[in-house]
């Protein structure tokens, strides 16, 4: 554990926020665009211990919370197949569709698995000829590069029972919607460090360029977060807009090329719906033509499917920074870890779920 302790070493803490502090004159709206970074942010109290100049504003950085309810039910119809292994991360058993969730499903008597890796799913295929295995294939960049090398696996192996449901979602775009949003109040991003550390963060300069909003690449303990937003704030304070890595440990400016050429043999970039906030042009992959046969959502005939969200989640505008989680009417009544209305109250990424656990309401 002496690793992670480095990073969440109470002097050097308060060291950073004395920093933060003095850097600080006027008010600024930090967005930290990862749902893990929201809840380091508020595990810790460090949300309560910034300057009350700083407000913090959550992104859309929670994989589960973007899945479209579409896909959700396009999991749940294919889950309820015969014959279908479904196979999924277990953070999506529990995300509600338009009726039901996963859970239900396994409930129900269908053939619903977690796995931790997409290798799992491909090795249950070669276990289970006589079965379909699908895998839902979800995430942003940082899962993508191990769902490409799976298909890229079974297409080796000559696989013919295994298929992937994907709904893939690419960071960049979801940035660039809200810094050039009408609405827009953020003024400065601490962009996600893993997403980075896949692609690295050459995507983020000409959106620094254009919109004029400094972006510093940051990890995920307390200090981390702390030198992310002494970083942002100087930049702020200087009138400086640059991408700046805190995160230098992990990721380098073209990020990782081996992940990154998987994944361009597999997915290439499309329009996609992220949940509560709609389509955003080239903000997501889906399955190249040569891997097609391996589109759970084609071959299953589940394509057009379209559903309703719930009425009363606002996860939109929490994921976009417009309001907070305690905004929500249903917040801590009708909606609540035990019945969540919507994905952010589901996930260990989600704001709600955060603001639920750490009590900041
Ligand atoms: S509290 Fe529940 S209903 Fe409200 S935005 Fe969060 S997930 Fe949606």
């Amino acid at each position: 554990m002496k690793y992670l302790d480095e990073y969440r070493d109470g002097p050097a803490a308060e060291k950073l926020l004395r920093q933060i502090r003095a850097a600080v004159a006027r008010p600024w709206v930090v967005m930290e665009v990862c749902g893990s970074q929201t809840h380091t942010l508020l595990r810790y109290g460090i949300d309560r211990m910034l300057p009350e100049e700083i407000t913090l504003v959550h992104g859309p950085g929670c994989p589960v919370c973007v899945t479209p309810v579409e896909a959700i039910d396009q999991a749940v119809a294919l889950a309820g197949c015969p014959e279908v292994i479904f196979v999924s991360y277990g953070d999506m058993l529990r995300v509600p569709g338009s009726g039901k969730d996963l859970l239900s499903v396994k409930a129900e008597g269908g053939d619903v698995r977690m796995v931790y890796s997409p290798l799992d799913a491909v090795k249950m295929a070669r276990q289970n000829p006589g079965r379909k295995v699908v895998f839902f294939a979800i995430g942003f960049e940082t899962t993508a590069p191990a769902n490409a090398m799976a298909v890229a696996l079974a297409h080796r192996q000559g696989l013919e029972n295994f298929f992937v449901l994907t709904s893939h979602v690419l960071v960049p775009p979801a940035v660039e919607l809200i810094a050039a949003s009408p609405d827009n109040r953020v003024q400065g991003f601490l962009a996600p460090g893993h997403v980075c550390t896949v692609t690295g963060y050459r995507d983020y300069e000409p959106i620094v360029r254009r919109w004029r909003v400094p972006i510093v690449v940051t990890g995920f303990e307390p200090l981390d977060l702390l030198q992310g937003v002494l970083m942002l704030v100087t930049q702020l304070e200087e009138g400086r807009h640059e991408v700046e890595n805190q995160y230098a440990r992990s990721v380098r400016r073209e990020g990782n090329r081996q992940a990154r050429n998987v994944m361009a043999e597999v997915f290439e970039v499309a329009d996609h719906k992220w949940r509560g906030i709609g389509l955003i042009p080239r903000s997501g992959l889906r399955l190249r033509e040569a891997y097609a046969r391996f589109d759970a959502a084609r071959v299953f005939g589940v394509e057009g499917l379209t559903s309703q969200e719930a009425e009363v989640c606002i996860s939109g505008l929490v994921l976009q920074g417009v309001k907070k989680p305690p905004e929500c009417p249903a917040f801590g009544a009708d909606c609540t870890p035990e019945h969540p209305l919507g994905a952010p109250m589901v996930s260990a990424e989600g704001a709600c779920a955060a603001y639920y656990a750490y009590r900041r309401a």
